[in-house]
């Protein structure tokens, strides 16, 4: 099969799966996600499961990828702060939904290939930087939205205070093997919590790693 048709049956099992936002939708279907991943998995680039990257780390199953874009509410206008890079996947959903993305990796590697990737694709609207992504982005704060794609052992506090009035923040919570999908509302008299769906994510850790990494 080629590329566009496992697209599409990819697609397919998305909206089955309960992903009905049209915008994400189209995001999910014009990324290009074999571009994303190692060289050797690109002819499993359109299963719906997460796949390894380098350094120990994942690029996320499709539909989680989906599920935490739809949760986002996502409008045209706002900036969005992503934390855990990765491949550079989900910035590029993101990046077809919303004004600005900026993202934030420990891995300098990690964070290298994501670049050329977003300068391959034309991706202008994505700004990276290399850095501990649990002290967020405080020199662009408040953004609209948050996401992060590494799992934080208890509610990111900081993160949450870079939010804008009414901004909302996706983030998986929780120890290894027992985490879930949290999403947090900034709201006049404080921080409104709900618990979306339970999820395996990679660990957010502190820090930068040693070396040149
Ligand atoms: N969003 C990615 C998924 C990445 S997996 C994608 O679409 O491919 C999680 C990523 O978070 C890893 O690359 C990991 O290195 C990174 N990470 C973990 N802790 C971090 C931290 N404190 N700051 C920045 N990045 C972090």
């Amino acid at each position: 099969m080629s590329y566009e048709a496992h697209k599409i049956r990819l697609i397919m099992d998305l909206r089955r799966q309960g992903i009905a936002d049209k915008g994400v939708l189209s995001a999910v279907e014009r990324v290009p996600r074999e571009l994303f991943v190692p060289d050797a998995m690109r002819s499993e680039a359109y299963e719906n499961m997460p796949l390894p990257i380098s350094q120990g780390q994942t690029i996320s199953q499709p539909f989680v990828v989906a599920y935490m874009t739809q949760a986002l509410c996502l409008g045209g206008r706002d900036r969005v702060l992503e934390i855990g890079t990765g491949s550079g996947y989900q910035a590029a959903v993101l990046a077809q939904l919303c004004r600005r993305v900026c993202t934030i990796e420990r891995y300098r590697t990690l964070l290298a290939q994501a670049e050329g990737r977003f300068e391959d694709l034309k991706l202008h609207n994505i700004t990276t930087r290399l850095g501990d992504g649990g002290k967020g982005w405080p020199e662009l704060a408040p953004f609209a939205r948050i996401i992060v794609t590494a799992a934080a052992p208890e509610m990111p506090q900081t993160l949450a205070d870079q939010l804008d009035d009414g901004g909302i923040m996706i983030v998986p919570v929780g120890p290894s093997g027992d985490q879930t999908l949290i999403r947090v509302t900034r709201q006049d008299d404080g921080f409104k919590e709900e618990r979306l769906l339970d999820v395996r994510f990679v660990p957010l850790v502190d820090g930068l790693p040693p070396g040149r990494a």
